[in-house]
């Protein structure tokens, strides 16, 4: 018979006895304490960091080219070892497993994702943080630390809203008062807003103790409503999916509205939609406007928008998770015009903030919206006091604000702007290219910095100028394509994302598979953009038309 690898641990543990448990309680305690062994750790992990980084950068990279099912076989055991291992070996592991093959996020080359490059000042702020593991649940567990965060929230705050000097003094660090939510990102950024909202619209009145209280069903039926929807884009994110579903509401009742060419909400069909939704007595608990699509950068008229919410007197949401930040650009601010009208914002601190991720934030235009959410524990969220927890979905929480915090004072207005304009400067340089080569189709102009075009085979190129394209030369443009940007994924000297998108050029709706360019990286030079380019060519090149069409 043979043993398990845990039966064998177990018996041994039998047999070795008591010297054993004197060992690890040696083992357990020495990793508690604050030793010189420390630093050797430290020294290590930079070193694994160091040569993750370099072999990016040089694009020497083999890793992107395991493919999943090995790395899934090297994680495939259940059982917690019995001993502890110690840290060498361990670490050993880790580079070799894990770390090797992870995602560079910072190559300036991958320009296909919204996972920003870090400054340097990221890394040495994480392990403060991580050492004082403050938890802004509470006052009794962060302190000063709350005071920062909301001090933080309410710069941007002030960017966005820009009340007087008096608004924020009375409300910056009053606890009544609630400027943002910092959370952990866009999702729950999302779904906060729109449950404030709805818990705002049906709160308690005559003898009814509001929706928090007796639920949706309840709430509906007091108020005369016969159900309750959100509206905005089709191109909303799927957090939106999330909180029609956590709401109570359903995703059905997420009503999608078409976008135009350019990825912007069609403002006559949203306003036709207002008026359905009243006409069939269904109650609106918010409408979404969208600053930056997540697919396609696409800003909505966030002006109309609030033109359409106010005379409906509807809370109105700005999904600004990934556009937010051009706020900081005096050239490019213009897009969001009427972001300032919105009931509630999202911005997401681990896109164009450039910090690491698990930053999100919701920004309330009125500092008493949240009352709508608050909850009270005995032991602790006291009503009065600062404890962060107590307007919040989330409950334990780290001390991210140091982040944010760290960047709006270390880059300031100025740094920030820079960070966008460059972006978007060399997002419109790649555009330019785009629209000189005859291997590319640009298929909208950036509102922002993302890019979407694709790969025309050269056989088609003419009937794309010409604009005869039948549905059948779409779907091989469309295969072309998802099978370009898997080859150029898989190679991992480059990368850029793709995404679907549907034209109506036909006389259907039919989908167009586009790449999808990401320029958000300060390192990615002209250079890098043209060599992501040259890539594609060169990868275009070997795809074989000939066993591609077998595909088709
Ligand atoms: C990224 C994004 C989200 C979701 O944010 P997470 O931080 O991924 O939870 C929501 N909306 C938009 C427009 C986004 O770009």
């Amino acid at each position: 018979m043979t043993l398990s690898k845990q039966e064998m641990l177990n018996n041994y543990c039998l047999e070795t006895g008591k010297a054993l448990n004197n060992d690890i309680e040696k083992q357990v305690m020495e990793l508690f304490a604050l030793s010189s062994q420390t630093t050797t750790i430290e020294e290590k992990i930079n070193k694994i960091f160091d040569e993750f980084s370099e072999e990016f950068l040089n694009a020497i990279d083999t890793n992107t080219r395991i493919d999943l099912d090995f790395l899934v076989g090297n994680f495939s055991d259940s059982q917690i070892p019995v001993q502890p291992i110690d840290f060498e070996s361990y670490l050993k592991c880790l580079g070799n497993n894990v770390v090797a093959h992870s995602i560079n996020t910072s190559s300036p080359r991958f320009i296909g994702h919204m996972t920003s490059a870090l400054p340097s000042f990221v890394r040495p702020l994480a392990k403060l943080m991580t050492a004082m593991n403050q938890n802004v649940v509470k006052i009794e567990t962060a302190k000063a630390l709350s005071f920062c965060e909301r001090e933080a929230l309410a710069m941007l705050h002030r960017l966005i809203y820009n009340f007087s000097d008096n608004f924020y003094s009375q409300h910056i660090q009053n606890n009544l008062s609630t400027l943002g939510i910092l959370v952990s990102g866009g999702t729950v950024a999302n779904i906060t807003a729109l449950w404030c909202a709805r818990n705002a619209i049906l709160g308690a009145k005559d003898g009814f103790l509001g929706i928090e209280k007796e639920g949706l069903a309840a709430a509906l039926d007091f108020y005369g409503y016969k159900g309750a929807v959100i509206i905005g884009s089709e191109l909303m994110h799927f957090s939106f999916d999330k909180a029609a579903d956590l709401m109570g509401i359903g995703t059905q009742s997420l009503i999608r509205i078409p976008a135009d060419s350019n990825n912007r909400v069609n403002i006559q069909a949203l306003r036709q939609a207002v008026v359905e939704c009243r006409a069939q007595n269904l109650l609106i608990i918010g409408i979404v406007g969208v600053a930056g699509t997540t697919d396609s950068g696409g800003v909505d008229s966030l002006f109309e928008i609030a033109e359409i919410a106010q005379e409906a007197n509807v809370h109105f949401h700005v999904d600004a998770a990934w556009g937010g930040p051009l706020i900081f650009s005096e050239q490019h601010r213009h897009k969001l015009a009427g972001i300032e009208r919105a009931d509630s914002v999202t911005i997401d601190g681990h896109k164009q903030l450039y910090l690491p991720m698990g930053i999100g934030m919701v920004f309330l235009r009125d500092p008493y919206m949240a009352t709508a959410i608050e909850k009270q524990a005995s032991y602790t969220m006291r009503k009065g006091s600062f404890d962060l927890g107590k307007r919040a979905l989330e409950g334990s929480r780290p001390g991210m604000a140091l982040f944010l915090h760290a960047g709006l004072n270390l880059l300031g207005l100025k740094g920030y702007e820079f960070l966008i304009d460059e972006g978007i400067r060399k997002t419109e340089y790649m555009a330019d290219r785009i629209c000189t080569m005859p291997e590319f189709e640009l298929l909208a102009e950036p509102d922002t910095n993302l890019l979407i075009y694709r790969y025309i085979p050269e056989q088609l190129r003419e009937l794309v100028i010409k604009k005869q394209l039948t549905e059948i030369d779409n779907q091989l443009i469309n295969q072309f394509n998802e099978r370009l940007q898997k080859i150029q994924r898989q190679i991992g000297r480059t990368f850029i994302s793709r995404t679907t998108k549907t034209t109506t050029s036909f006389s259907k709706e039919i989908p167009i598979i586009a790449l999808r360019a990401v320029i958000a990286n300060p390192l990615t030079t002209e250079e890098d953009i043209d060599a992501v380019l040259n890539d594609q060519i060169q990868i275009a090149s070997e795809i074989v038309i000939s066993n591609f069409q077998k595909i088709v």
